[in-house]
């Protein structure tokens, strides 16, 4: 069963990409999977209804269980970080306070690899980033802030 809602999740991804005007090959690339198999995705094949329809309710979670479940169904880091990018239709903010120590302990939480350490100071890509505040709750400093943008 899982692997049929990794495929719910990576049809909805793909619809979602051929919306944003990629083309099959890039969207076989992103989710790392065969273009015959996104070919088939994007005209209903080889997928069941409730797949769908549960893929449909894992993006609706709240953005920690949605990461959390997307990562362990699907099993690919690059994959699950279009997924998520691709399906999550909010935007956040971050701050890094000066009192960060470069620890690291942010950079090995975040599953879609949305920080980095630069001169001992943790740096969040916006872009990608996905709110699932794990990594605001684990700081040692509390020098982590993401806020949901209105
Ligand atoms: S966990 Fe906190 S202190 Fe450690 S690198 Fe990340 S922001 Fe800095
Ligand atoms: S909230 Fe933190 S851990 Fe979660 S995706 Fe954003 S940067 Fe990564």
């Amino acid at each position: 069963m899982p692997k049929h809602i990794a495929s719910g999740l990576k049809y909805l991804a793909a619809v979602e990409l051929v919306r944003d005007g990629y083309s099959q090959k890039e969207i076989s690339k992103a989710l790392n999977m065969d273009r015959s198999t996104v070919s088939h995705y994007l005209h209903g094949r080889n997928l069941s209804l409730s797949s769908i329809e549960i893929a449909e309710l894992i993006i609706k979670f709240n953005p920690r269980d949605f990461i959390v479940l997307t990562d362990a169904i699907v099993g690919d880091k690059e994959a699950t970080k279009t997924i998520v990018k691709t399906c999550l239709d909010k935007k956040y903010s971050v701050e890094v306070k000066d009192t960060c120590i470069g620890c690291g302990v942010c950079v090995d939480i975040c599953l879609i690899d949305a920080i980095m350490l630069d001169d001992l100071k943790a740096h969040i890509d916006t872009e990608l980033c996905c709110g699932c505040l794990m990594c605001e709750e684990k700081c040692p400093t509390n020098s982590i802030n993401i806020m949901e943008e209105s």
